[in-house]
């Protein structure tokens, strides 16, 4: 299920619910069935769901709600208010400010888009007449220099990295101090991904935190990996301290209630998604008007 297809559900339960003569607690409740249903089949983590309907309910209570009260209306903003409320954690993620070096770095599972990510961000940054520079921490996978040397290159964005050097640790500081002295703005650090969530893997990470002190850690995740958005957001939040989240394949036949629980999981909201393979299919992500086109 696609995303679209999650907000027509919902789309669909609501107007259900408004065509009925009379709104009481078995239309209510065959609604939030719809919603949950629907939430669900798009993979937002069960406890999620469960908790919006039970604060649906008591937010819409219809004992309480004078006849003269709009109750479709009432209903539809709290289905609204809640699906924003999964996706705000309540603070906004570090914003870096043009001018003065900030150091980003890049987590998430190998595939999951994370190199093709920095690049994204680092060429909507340059845009906007930042300065960024690329550093690849990444020694594990073979290539994943060459991969962003040539992204790098294509969008004239300054890299550094080696081919020898074997620390991962010592590239990221190494490559940081030379983008400080060379007054870049915006440094991003791409780290090494494991196919599976290994300890070696967090380890490096927390190596790769400690020498470079990050401003801010990116969580980059794969929009398709479904249910187990959750608990991979959240042993990722465990190992480093992520501040902000970017889904990525957003374009594909991804179900996209994995944004939802990564919120949920890291405590950081989603501040980018990806919508393709090219440098420049790269939305900024506000909840608002995200939600409501999903409720169309
Ligand atoms: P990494 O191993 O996490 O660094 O992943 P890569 O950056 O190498 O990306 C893995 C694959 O996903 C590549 O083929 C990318 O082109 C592709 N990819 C990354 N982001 C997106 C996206 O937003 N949409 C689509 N369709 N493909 C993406």
């Amino acid at each position: 299920m696609v995303l679209a297809q999650l907000g027509g559900s919902i789309t669909r339960a609501l107007q259900q619910m408004s065509n009925a003569t009379i709104i009481d607690e078995k239309v209510l409740n065959e609604c939030l069935n719809e919603i949950t249903r629907a939430l669900l089949q798009a993979d937002v983590q069960f406890k999620l769901v469960r908790d919006m309907a039970t604060n649906i309910k008591k937010i819409v209570n219809l004992d309480d709600l004078a006849a003269g009260h709009n109750k479709r209306r009432i209903i539809q903003q709290a289905v609204f208010n809640e699906l924003c409320k999964i996706l705000d954690p309540g603070k906004p993620s570090f914003t870096p400010r043009k001018g003065k070096p900030s150091v980003i770095m890049f987590v998430g599972l190998q595939g999951s888009g994370k190199t093709t990510t920095c690049t994204k961000y680092a060429y909507y940054h340059q845009k906007k007449g930042w300065k960024p520079a690329l550093v690849c921490a990444d020694t594990f996978r073979a290539g994943a220099f060459d991969q962003l040397k040539q992204n790098a290159t294509k969008a004239k964005i300054p890299f550094y990295g080696s081919y020898t050097e074997s620390d991962p640790v010592k590239i990221a500081v190494a490559g940081v101090e030379t983008f400080k002295k060379e007054n870049c703005d915006l440094i991003i650090v791409d780290t090494s991904g494991r196919h599976k969530q290994e300890a070696a893997l967090f380890e490096e990470m927390r190596q790769v935190a400690e020498a470079t002190k990050p401003d801010l850690v990116i969580f980059v995740m794969d929009s398709s990996i479904g249910q187990a958005a959750f608990d991979q957001a959240q042993a990722f939040k465990q190992s480093v301290a992520v501040g902000a989240v970017i889904v990525t394949k957003m374009d594909g036949h991804a179900k996209g209630g994995g944004a939802l629980s990564a919120v949920a999981a890291t405590k950081s909201p989603v501040i980018f998604i990806g919508t393709g393979e090219h440098m420049d299919e790269f939305e900024v992500f506000d909840v608002k008007p995200f939600v409501s086109r999903l409720l169309g």
